[in-house]
């Protein structure tokens, strides 16, 4: 049973381009909620900085942490290894912080089997439609056209993993997107009335992988 003086656990995740990233960060400015910050293999991007937007490391080092068990969970997502080092994260829900996890959905799965002592509420954020998703993607410093379409074909699968979370939550306008999400963690935490609509999530489904 978890207890009321420990930390939440809150899982974002999205195919590419749904502005998970962003809520994340917007969600990170809320009194006592903490970014989890991942491990990966990946290069840096000129917008990011190291120890603070990931632990960027070399493929050994990442090997080494799996072989140590230090991971509370890890996957290896377009190319590279991305994974969650445990300690920081037992020791801010310890102390009654509430911990976001910027992750994709086989991390969120190995999570959620773990049946960790804490509560946890997952998400999955979604765009308004394929064809604002594809403007979303095209628009990305991508150097190239074939980038977006092969993100759209992931999309194309990772949209299917929607039904393994708690709340689908649509990211037609970034306000509007992180109030709800806010509201909804309000009310899990503080076991209040909850304004979600899993019929309406349902049919946005339906449309987005027609
Ligand atoms: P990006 O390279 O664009 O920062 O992230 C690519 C994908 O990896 C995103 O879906 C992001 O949520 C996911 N990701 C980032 N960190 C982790 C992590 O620690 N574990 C897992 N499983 N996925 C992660």
């Amino acid at each position: 049973m978890p207890l009321n003086k420990d930390g939440v656990m809150i899982i974002l995740s999205s195919p590419s381009g749904a502005g998970k990233t962003t809520l994340v960060k917007m969600l990170s400015t809320i009194n006592n909620f903490e970014v989890s910050i991942s491990h990966t293999t990946r290069q840096p991007r000129p917008n990011e900085t190291p120890n603070k937007d990931y632990f960027f490391v070399r493929e050994q080092e990442f090997k080494r942490l799996i072989n140590n068990q230090e991971f509370l969970e890890y996957a290896k997502v377009f190319d590279n290894f991305y994974g969650t080092t445990r300690t920081p994260v037992i020791d801010k829900l310890n102390k009654g912080q509430n911990v976001l996890f910027d992750i994709d959905w086989q991390g969120a799965d190995q999570i959620k089997n773990k049946k960790l002592d804490y509560k946890l509420i997952t998400f999955f954020i979604l765009p308004p439609s394929k064809k604002v998703l594809f403007e979303r993607l095209s628009n990305r410093d991508m150097k190239d056209k074939l980038i977006a379409e092969e993100r759209m074909k992931q999309f194309e699968r990772d949209v299917l993993h929607w039904i393994n979370y708690d709340y689908v939550v649509i990211n037609e306008n970034l306000e509007n997107c992180f109030s709800r999400i806010k509201n909804l963690i309000d009310a899990e935490i503080n076991n209040g009335s909850k304004d979600y609509d899993s019929e309406f999530i349902r049919h946005h489904i339906n449309k987005l992988t027609i």
